[in-house]
């Protein structure tokens, strides 16, 4: 059967969604807003690390533009803060990478035309779409976080928070020494908030991208809104000095005197809401929209998941639009119930990272700490979150954990001996 998708935005959801689609030679249109040149003088949109599986899927699909050593990094330098703080390190069991998103969108798209898609650029109003199911046989609706989403029914059972749990500052900066093994460094501020240091490719090469995820009220609150144009010398002098006392390991990296932003545009301040959307909306009786990536779920970068999900998505819908025929409600609840699982709890981790920490999850850290399997399985997990969820969902689950990995730990050094 001939069948022709609508794809409305052009973000790592609705690109590896068309990748997919036509390496099935199935006619895909995306429609989006900005085209491949407007990345090159954008502002900063995000600072995003593909983990592994993310990686494989994208060797599936030929993006093949930066497989190399040089990009990859290989673990997370945990460091968590305090009276006595924690320092360890987890291990991928394969590498992980980030590209500006800047240069990695313009490349899936050259990439998408080159193998027949189609892309229309305009901007695409929600009274828009439904007029899209003229064309279509069905419209797939990935524009991120933006007004458009909206036309999906908000989920506030799913979507526990109101407002934003931290303020957030990133940038993309020069002066900062690489961590060795190079790796993502996951510094915790107790009652303060997170610091993710993430070796990355950008024009200039490679650079450092500092988020700073802020708890509201706190210290490092001021960050999300120091302006960087009006006063430079400023800005730079209070993220020192907020790195120093809050951030240690990665202020011990850095070289004041070359410590400064890429260029002018490569930081963002803001916040997110983590919002949960139903997947589905009938834009006539017998055509209908589905959420893709932010659309869908929106989530807090803290564990940096939303794109990878977002991935995760795209992989599982272009697999139910190449096997079935018809594209109802009915298909969407399929697609629904194989993605769900894994986004909503890369969702329901990355909510429960941003609430104060029990006390069993710091005795989890603190178990870590000493325990290299665990560390190890915490952070190859970032590739599976509903691994990391069954772990942690409660109290009783960590605890099996932290025993479970104990034993383990205690049977190894008795072999040892
Ligand atoms: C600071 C920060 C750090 C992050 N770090 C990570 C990380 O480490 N790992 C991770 O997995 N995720 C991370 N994320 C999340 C990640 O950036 C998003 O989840 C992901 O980019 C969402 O992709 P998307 O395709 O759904 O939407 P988007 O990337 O937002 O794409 C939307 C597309 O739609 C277009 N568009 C929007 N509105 C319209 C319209 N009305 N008409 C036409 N086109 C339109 C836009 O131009 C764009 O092309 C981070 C986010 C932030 C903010």
């Amino acid at each position: 059967m001939d069948k022709s998708i609508g794809i409305v935005g052009a973000g790592v959801a609705g690109l590896q969604l068309g990748l997919w689609l036509r390496q099935h030679d199935i006619p895909a249109t995306i429609i989006t807003d900005r085209t491949p040149e407007d990345h090159r003088d954008m502002r900063l949109m995000n600072t995003v690390a593909h983990h592994n599986v993310t990686l494989q899927r994208e060797h599936a699909l030929g993006i093949d533009a930066w497989d190399d050593d040089e990009v990859h990094y290989v673990c997370h330098h945990h460091y968590f803060g305090g009276p006595q703080p924690l320092r360890f390190r987890g291990d991928f069991k394969a590498p992980s990478r980030a590209v500006d998103y800047r240069i990695y969108l313009p490349e899936l798209m050259r990439l998408f035309e080159a193998r027949g898609g189609t892309i229309e650029y305009r901007q695409i109003a929600a009274e828009d779409v439904a007029g899209l199911a003229g064309r279509f046989d069905l419209v797939v609706v990935s524009t991120g976080k933006g007004p458009l989403g909206q036309m999906f029914e908000h989920r506030p059972e799913m979507s526990p928070y109101d407002r934003p749990q931290r303020m957030l500052c990133v940038g993309l900066y020069s002066g900062v020494a690489p961590s060795e093994p190079r790796g993502v460094t996951l510094s915790v501020s107790p009652g303060q908030g997170e610091l993710i240091e993430i070796p990355t490719l950008t024009f200039g090469g490679m650079a450092t991208a500092l988020l700073f995820e802020n708890i509201p009220g706190g210290d490092l609150e001021v960050l999300a809104s120091l302006s960087y144009d009006e006063d430079r010398q400023g800005f730079l002098q209070t993220v020192l000095e907020k790195l120093e006392q809050h951030h240690p390991t990665v202020f011990d990296r850095v070289d004041a005197s070359r410590f400064d932003l890429c260029g002018p545009a490569d930081l963002l301040q803001g916040a997110i809401v983590p919002t949960v959307r139903s997947s589905l909306h009938a834009l006539d009786d017998e055509t209908w929209a589905i959420a893709l990536g932010d659309a869908h779920v929106l989530m807090d970068p803290v564990v940096g998941q939303g794109a990878n999900m977002a991935s995760h998505a795209a992989q599982i819908l272009a697999e139910e639009i190449i096997a079935q025929d018809v594209f109802d409600a009915r298909f969407c609840e399929i697609v629904d119930a194989r993605r769900t699982d894994r986004i909503l709890s890369a969702l329901r981790w990355t909510n429960a990272m941003l609430a104060p920490p029990p006390p069993i999850l710091l005795e989890l850290i603190g178990t870590m700490a000493g325990n290299q399997a665990l560390a190890d399985e915490f952070t190859d997990n970032f590739n599976y979150p509903e691994r990391q969820w069954d772990h942690i969902a409660s109290p009783g689950r960590i605890r099996a954990w932290i025993d479970a990995a104990q034993a383990a730990g205690a049977a190894q050094h008795r072999q040892a001996v």
